[in-house]
């Protein structure tokens, strides 16, 4: 038996002002559509932004349904409008942002294993990392490399 370790970097950061001016408009453009989550089954709000290898944003909220399964995460409704809206264009950056309740979030919290699946197949898609970057309404942000940060032993299209 051996032992393999597998490590990963989140850089943390304070404050948005730390981050470069494209990645503070990114939270803030997941931000703004944190606002616009149907979730009154959770009353849990996901906002997501992303930023295309063309310059181009697109954002999205999480969408609930009566009948839970049929729920869509906003990373799921984003990935999907950025692949409709701007088919074959890579991802570069993604900001996902969450509230719980009605009083302002202070910690990031990260994509559900779903979401985590999707993104990474977005990823190899469009045969670039895209950094992830996790942010509340306030405290730390988390940004990371790469979508395999999120999933180390992850499954593709390569293991089929
Ligand atoms: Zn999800």
């Amino acid at each position: 038996m051996r032992e393999k370790q597998i490590s990963l970097t989140v850089k943390v950061y304070d404050s948005p002002d730390e981050l470069r001016a494209d990645e503070k408009e990114l939270i803030e453009e997941a931000r703004q559509a944190m606002d616009k989550s149907y979730s009154p089954y959770s009353n849990f709000r996901v906002g997501s932004a992303a930023l295309l290898a063309n310059g181009a944003t697109l954002s999205a909220a999480n969408q609930e349904n009566a009948s839970y399964p049929v729920c869509v995460c906003a990373e799921v409704a984003l990935l999907s409008a950025c692949s409709s809206v701007y088919p074959g264009v890579a991802i570069s950056k993604i900001a996902i942002t969450t509230r719980g309740g009605s009083q302002p979030s202070d910690s990031p919290k990260a994509p559900c294993g779903q979401c985590r699946q999707t993104l990474l197949e977005f990823e190899n898609r469009g045969g670039k990392n895209i950094e992830i970057i996790l942010t509340g309404d306030k405290g730390a942000i988390y940004k990371l490399a790469s979508v395999k940060d999120l999933l180390p032993l992850h499954f593709s299209g390569a293991d089929l």
